[in-house]
């Protein structure tokens, strides 16, 4: 709890659109614009609740998250990274649209420090329907920017009164309010606009940033397995210089044959290949069923395929394209 004599936490609050900041629907329609309405008007939304906390806010973006890119990531990454250095900022809070939180989330968590909390926060209905989330999830956002036991525990991810570690969370329902799960840990904690309860201690305390930002993004693509396909969509990656492959394989990461054989030549020929699973939740583990070992691979551990695409890219941004180091990296919490 913040000490009532000591100044309200002040909290940068960078705006890129989503379901959030989504308007248009009518009181019950479906069809709406993510992105619609203003940061401003979200932030002074937000500041008619009262809650103690003094709010800056920055758009970087007014759009569907499905569109983030490299730009829009870059101008985050350069906004946390100067509020990491500036007093007058407690805590970054992002939000932004589910589809692609738990992308940037992640991206973020590998590229900053963890001086001070960054929290994203979304919304699975938009501002002006009946039953809006977004009011709620931001005054939670608020409510864990500003707790002094928020910094050190990576990225996260505030839905649904829970916070979530980003590493861990990925959206599991198209439009849900409790859209997101988290795997292999559950919530780090549970809160309200009036409580805030942590399961755990922080975990990260004041570690610098683990990789450096990407000086632009490799093209890394998801190959996603089914039954009955050949290799030749290993080969058409290959065709359009894919300098990474994140397999989102059946199980835990396996595919046909001919696939596996494929992607053990892109392997060969200098392209890493990370064996994800199409499958919701749980572990894909080295050598279980396909021989990593012989065919060059990579297992993705705990991470679904499209957060081990990220750590993909940021890997070989950094110069990282040795398989045992890239496992390594996956091996790591
Ligand atoms: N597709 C939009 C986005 O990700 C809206 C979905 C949402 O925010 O929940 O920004």
């Amino acid at each position: 709890m913040n000490n009532p004599s000591s100044p309200p936490p002040r909290i940068l609050v960078l705006g890129t659109g989503g379901t959030i900041a989504g308007s248009g629907a009518g009181g019950t329609g479906a069809a709406y614009r993510p992105g619609g309405l203003s940061l401003d008007v979200l932030v002074a939304h937000l500041a008619a609740l009262g809650l103690t906390a003094e709010l800056v806010p920055q758009e970087i973006a007014r759009i569907g998250s499905q569109d983030i890119g490299y730009a829009e990531w870059q101008a985050l990454h350069a906004a946390c990274s100067a509020a990491m250095d500036d007093p007058a900022i407690d805590a970054v809070i992002i939000t932004h649209g589910t589809d692609t939180a738990e992308e940037t989330g992640f991206l973020l968590d590998l590229t900053l420090p963890t001086a001070k909390a960054v929290i994203l926060v979304g919304a699975m209905r938009p501002a002006d329907v009946v039953g809006a989330d977004g009011m709620r999830n931001f005054a939670n956002a608020v409510k864990v920017a500003g707790d002094p036991a928020t910094a050190g525990r990576g990225v996260m991810l505030v839905m649904g009164d829970a916070v979530l570690a980003v590493r861990d969370a990925r959206k599991a329902a198209t439009s849900a309010i409790d859209a997101f799960r988290t795997f292999p840990r559950g919530p780090l904690a549970r809160v309200t606009p009036s409580s805030l309860d942590w399961f755990g201690p922080t975990h990260r305390f004041n570690e610098p940033a683990r990789y450096a930002f990407p000086a632009e993004l490799p093209r890394v693509a998801i190959l996603t397995a089914g039954a009955g396909m050949d290799e030749k969509p290993v080969e058409a990656l290959l065709g359009i210089g894919a300098r990474g492959i994140v397999l989102a394989g059946m199980g835990q990461g396996n595919a046909p044959r001919v696939v596996l054989e494929a992607l053990a030549r892109a392997a060969a020929s200098g392209v890493p290949v990370v064996r994800a699973s199409r499958v919701d939740e749980g572990l894909v583990d080295r050598n279980v069923e396909v021989d990593d070992d012989a065919l060059g691979l990579v297992a993705a551990r705990a991470l679904g395929p499209a957060k081990a695409r990220v750590l993909l890219i940021v890997l070989l941004a950094n110069g990282i394209t040795n398989a045992a180091e890239i496992q390594a990296a996956f091996d790591g919490g």
